[in-house]
């Protein structure tokens, strides 16, 4: 006989204080209703376009992969990943002036995993982690699952500003707090597309050594400038203090699961113990697979022609946000990345908005999911990755009707 169907719910399970504090991500909110509309114009996305990668020579790389290598290939393999794609991270990594070891390298899945298991090492409840206001959405969920309080430091076109940072650090530490960390995307920054200034990166380093700060240097984005050039990390300069993350998600794609941390020297083994009791290890097949992407130079060529399609499509932001905005919108113009930041008017909630934008075809993620304290609802986040240009032409008009409506 069949089982009949329940009829009543079962009570629900008593979550943890630390689960039952935190708030579900607005951005994955905004995904899911987006997703649930075909044909919708997603500005929501920091998913990169993968329309240009060499799927065919993936194919035989995978295909070589398993009858060369099967069986380690689908093994368990050591906790810090294999040694082949280390080493060729240290590479990616002297790009940005970085001088690594290949031993000091652990490969995560994807570096949100990574970013996790360093809150995991060095966050306690109650310390305070500063980040960027607006900061990434990802990484703050995070902080606030290990109970940090996230406080944000004004940012302006050249990223983070120091005095403000020193002057936060000052008035956490008069109320009693732990200042423990500085969370900071350098480059291209998720949600804000502002890079951090040379100037800039010194003085950040020097204020968390002096401040007895750690420095959480978050780094998806650093080989997607548009003109093709790296800017020099922070971490070269304060490798005491710095966790730099890297990840493969934006510069090839995100479906590997692979990203990666450098830590300080005397941080190696406990992380390497918290990525074993985590996952044991990250997939083997999928290190060989991004290994033997790398092999191969025209990667490079590859990331040449994402640039410039990234470029092009920025342009045409751009053009369609000047030609459908509202008078008093503002608008950066990020020179790599993946995303721009619009302020608008007053009297224009982005919050409210997004419900009806995605009614009409449209999504974008309203800027309070970019800041801890509800901050954010005169500011949205523009990703101009995945869209075409003549979509990113067609939402933006769509967008630009909304909030002119919305002023009337
Ligand atoms: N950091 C930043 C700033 C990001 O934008 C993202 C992805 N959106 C991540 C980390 C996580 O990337 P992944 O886990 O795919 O490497």
């Amino acid at each position: 006989m069949a089982p009949s169907p329940m009829t009543t719910s079962s009570p629900p399970i008593e979550l943890s204080d630390r689960v039952a504090s935190g708030r579900s991500s607005e951005v994955r909110k905004v995904f899911q209703a987006a997703m649930r509309r075909p044909g919708i114009i997603s500005f929501a996305n920091g998913s990169p376009f993968l329309g240009e990668l060499p799927f065919d020579r993936l194919a035989d790389e995978a295909h070589r992969i398993l009858t060369e290598l099967g069986s380690t290939a689908l093994q368990y393999g050591t906790s810090n990943g294999i040694p082949e794609l280390r080493r060729h991270i240290v590479d990616l990594m002297a790009l940005e002036g970085i001088a690594a070891d290949p031993e000091q390298v652990i490969i995560t899945a994807g570096s949100q995993q990574a970013i996790g298991f360093v809150a995991h090492a060095t966050v306690n409840p109650g310390d305070v982690v500063f980040a960027e206001g607006p900061s990434y959405a990802g990484a703050m969920a995070v902080f606030s699952s290990y109970e940090a309080e996230i406080v944000h430091v004004p940012s302006d076109e050249d990223g983070l500003i120091p005095a403000d940072l020193e002057r936060l650090i000052g008035g956490a530490r008069a109320a009693g707090k732990r200042p423990r960390a500085l969370y900071t995307v350098p480059n291209f920054q998720n949600p804000g597309g502002m890079n951090l200034s040379a100037e800039r990166r010194g003085l950040l380093g020097r204020i968390c050594q002096d401040q007895g700060l750690l420095l959480f240097e978050d780094n998806p984005y650093g080989l997607l400038g548009f003109d093709g050039g790296t800017m020099r990390a922070i971490q070269p300069d304060a490798p005491e203090i710095t966790f730099y993350f890297g990840s493969f998600s934006k510069m090839f794609a995100p479906g590997l699961r692979l990203g990666w941390v450098l830590a300080p020297e005397t941080m190696h083994q406990h992380l390497t113990d918290i990525a074993q009791t985590a996952a044991l290890n990250p997939s083997v097949f999928n290190q060989l697979m991004m290994a033997a992407y790398l092999d191969n130079p025209s990667w490079r060529d590859t990331l040449a022609t994402y640039r410039g399609l990234y470029r092009t499509k920025l342009e045409a932001l751009v053009g369609a946000l000047t030609e459908h905005m509202p008078a008093g919108t503002t608008w950066n113009r990020p020179t790599g990345g993946f995303y721009l930041w619009v302020t608008v008017p007053p009297g224009i909630d982005t919050h409210e908005l997004v419900h009806e934008a995605i009614e009409r075809g449209v999504a974008y993620v309203p800027g309070t999911a970019f800041y801890a304290n509800g901050a954010g609802r005169s500011e949205l986040r523009l990703s101009f990755c995945l869209p075409s240009v003549e979509e990113i032409r067609h939402g933006t008009a769509i967008l630009g009707g909304l909030f002119t409506e919305a002023l009337a």
